[in-house]
């Protein structure tokens, strides 16, 4: 039994951290758009650099570079599901997602929308930074590392803050995800398979509320 999960929600509703306690928990492989794409402009391929200036004015990226991306993972992997974190993010993406897993003999199995207001959303993103070792996610106040500067999961030093979390480009993001992302919403709702949970609670009772979500399917 596969299990394909989508993480669903405007930036800064905690899609990546809630996706790598899965990977802990349940062995899913964390497929995010955005980490394969922040890693092909850092190693500077034509690619790379093509979506470098979208990225930080907080535009979306082509629906066919993103797409070719997904398409590539999901063809050279036996993983037992995969939880998407940031895609899709427009109708062509979700209608492409589909045909992918029809072709694979699976589907989406759930669609969990992570439900925050836009000044929480705010006060996360301009407080995020993440290890370049190992991924994984910080926040300022609301969770930093226990050891100034250096990351708890690895011991890396490496800690870092991304270009486009600032509160320009941020407006950007969330326009985008007003205008291209939501209409998603209506898309699984009318499928039967969106679930909604309340990303504002604390990280536990965030996870404990998906666990729970995932246990009655
Ligand atoms: P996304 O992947 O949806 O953009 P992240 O998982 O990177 O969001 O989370 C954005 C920021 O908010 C990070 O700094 C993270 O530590 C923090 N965060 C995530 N979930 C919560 C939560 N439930 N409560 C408070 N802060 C959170
Ligand atoms: P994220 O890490 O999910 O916040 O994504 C960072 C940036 O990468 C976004 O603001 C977009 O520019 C780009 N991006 C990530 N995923 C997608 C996607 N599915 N479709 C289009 N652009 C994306």
């Amino acid at each position: 039994m596969t299990l394909n999960i989508i993480l669903l929600g405007p930036p800064g509703a905690g899609k990546g951290t809630q996706a790598r306690r899965l990977v802990e928990e349940r062995g899913l492989v964390q497929l995010s758009t955005g980490d394969m794409l922040r890693e092909a402009r850092s190693s500077g391929t034509e690619m790379g650099k093509v979506v470098a200036e979208v990225m930080d004015k907080g535009q979306l990226v082509t629906d066919e570079i993103v797409i070719g991306l997904i398409r590539e993972k999901l063809e050279s992997s036996d993983a037992p599901g995969f939880i998407f974190d940031g895609f899709p993010r427009t109708l062509a993406q979700a209608d492409a997602l589909g045909e992918l897993l029809g072709d694979m003999g699976q589907k989406v199995d759930a669609v969990i929308e992570m439900q925050v207001d836009d000044e929480a959303l705010v006060r996360r993103i301009t407080g995020r930074y993440t290890c370049g070792n190992c991924g994984e996610v910080y926040h300022d106040e609301t969770r930093p590392t226990a050891k100034d500067g250096v990351c708890d999961v690895c011991g890396s030093t490496d800690l870092r803050r991304r270009a486009d979390d600032n509160e320009d480009s941020l407006k950007t993001r969330l326009l985008e995800y007003y205008k291209k992302t939501s209409p998603l919403i209506g898309y699984y709702y009318a499928k039967g398979e969106l679930h909604r949970i309340d990303g504002l609670a604390a990280v536990d009772e965030v996870a404990a509320e998906l666990s729970a979500v995932l246990a009655r399917l």
